[in-house]
């Protein structure tokens, strides 16, 4: 074989829960993952010399070691100890920096990729114990789908797929940083979401029991910072979205809608507005 294509899905948070802050630094948390169908395209080819490049659609992004797909990459190769040379070919549609984890998707989509190319053979679970070493959810976005996420994010339970629903993203032109939301985040003001009570209603199967337990403890944060994110929510939910909220730190939002028309009309408000360019109607998706 001497090139792969491979799609990188991003992920929205149906529950976002911050335990406790450890000693480390890093958070511990409770999240009710699930993937969406909305990608990045990645091409990978073997080439005659040694050594990484990188070439994406937007030239804003670095191609350098900066890029996680470079960071997987030379990662794989170092724990392999494959040597190829390769070229990447990255066609970004996810938002960046966008709290839909399309830098943890990119990366985890070369490791399974360079596994396959390179005939390697590593298991998920050690693709996923590489991968924890470029980002906490990288481990996830090995998995995909619908999944119960612990400890910084790297534990891992899958589920059941959540009924359908028309899954409206929406994300507003500003900048978060997840840095920052997780430092200013006061764990005993924030309100914390009913985890449990929204793995009761995705094993029920009802989406309404779904949308009605929705919630992620950084919107105490981003909120604040950016108040038309509960703008953009109360838009959704106005428009018959059964349940709007933000992904990971954010400004993404999405809205789940049961009724098509209701979804399409609502994002054909977003497209024509302020949040046009990047307003996506999708939906979950599961292998
Ligand atoms: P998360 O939801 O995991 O917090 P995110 O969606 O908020 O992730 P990303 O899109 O992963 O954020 O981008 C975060 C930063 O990572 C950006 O500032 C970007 O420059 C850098 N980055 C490095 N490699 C990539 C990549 N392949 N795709 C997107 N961003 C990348």
């Amino acid at each position: 074989m001497e090139s792969i294509q491979i799609k990188a899905y991003a992920k929205i948070n149906l529950g976002l829960d911050v335990l406790r802050r450890r000693s480390d630094g890093y958070h511990e948390v409770r999240m009710l993952m699930q993937t969406v169908r909305l990608f990045d395209k990645l091409t990978i080819n073997m080439t005659q010399t040694t050594g990484i490049t990188i070439r994406s659609n937007l030239s804003y992004l670095p191609c350098d070691e900066n890029n996680l797909i470079y960071r997987a990459a030379t990662l794989f190769f170092k724990e392999t100890g494959k040597h190829c040379g390769i070229h990447i070919t990255l066609d970004k549609h996810i938002p960046v920096a966008a709290g839909l984890a399309g830098g943890s998707s990119d990366a985890a989509a070369t490791l399974a990729a360079l596994n396959e190319l390179c005939r390697t053979g590593l298991s998920l679970k050690e693709l996923q114990t590489l991968g924890v070493r470029l980002g906490a959810d990288v481990p996830y976005c090995l998995l995909q789908g619908a999944a119960l996420s612990t400890g910084i994010g790297e534990c891992l339970m899958p589920l059941p797929a959540p009924p359908p629903a028309y899954c409206l993203i929406v994300k507003p032109p500003v900048s978060v940083s997840t840095k920052y939301v997780y430092e200013h985040l006061n764990l005993n003001t924030a309100p914390h979401p009913d985890i449990d009570a929204l793995l009761t209603a995705l094993q029920s199967g009802s989406l309404p029991d779904l949308c009605a337990h929705l919630g992620n403890t950084l919107e105490s944060v981003t909120i604040p910072l950016h108040p038309e994110i509960a703008a953009i929510k109360d838009k959704m939910k106005q428009a018959g979205a059964l349940g709007a909220l933000m992904s990971g730190s954010g400004p993404s939002v999405f809205g789940l809608f049961s009724d098509r028309q209701a979804a399409e009309r609502s994002f054909y408000h977003f497209k024509i507005g302020e949040y046009g360019k990047q307003t996506y109607l999708t939906g979950f998706w599961n292998r």
